[in-house]
């Protein structure tokens, strides 16, 4: 699963992109995931150093202008493909309300099935747990509109 577009086949895309609205049924909060090679900056050049994915996850939320949510509330899913690597972000209006530990119960499910090599899954799983964690402090309004695009942001 070096490549971006072998990590999910488009039909699993799909069921991702689903999986992110059902979640934002549950939340104002705002979902994205991104998907690339690898966490370098240039990523096509061996001798660049890589940066931690949490890092790279950063970087990547702002250049999708995620904080642009008027409850600064948006969480970003960021996996490196080729390393295997994950990490997730969330924003100012969560991490003033919750404590460091927060995403740690999503990270945990992710990882499960990441091992055993199902990358639709624990994204789904991921998905659907990062909006029961921000239902918590998030509710969802029925004036919520979709702030942020569900669609898989690929780099
Ligand atoms: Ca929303
Ligand atoms: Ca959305």
């Amino acid at each position: 699963m070096s490549k971006v577009e072998d990590f999910l086949t488009s039909s699993e895309e799909k069921e991702v992109v689903e999986a992110i609205r059902l979640a934002e049924k549950n939340t104002s909060g705002e979902i994205r995931v991104h998907i690339e090679k690898g966490t370098s900056l240039k990523g096509e050049l061996a001798n660049q150093a890589s940066i931690a994915p949490l890092e790279r996850a950063v970087e990547v939320f702002h250049e999708l202008k995620m904080d642009a949510t008027q409850e600064r509330n948006s969480v970003i899913i960021y996996i490196a493909a080729k390393s295997k690597q994950f990490a997730i972000y969330g924003d100012k209006g969560i991490n003033d309300k919750v404590n460091d530990d927060f995403w740690n119960s999503t990270k945990d499910i992710m990882l499960q099935y990441f091992k055993k090599g199902e990358n639709k899954l624990a994204l789904i799983k991921g998905i659907e747990s990062a909006g029961e964690q921000l239902k918590k402090y998030f509710p969802y309004h029925s004036d919520d509109i979709d702030e942020l695009s569900n669609e898989i942001s690929k780099g």
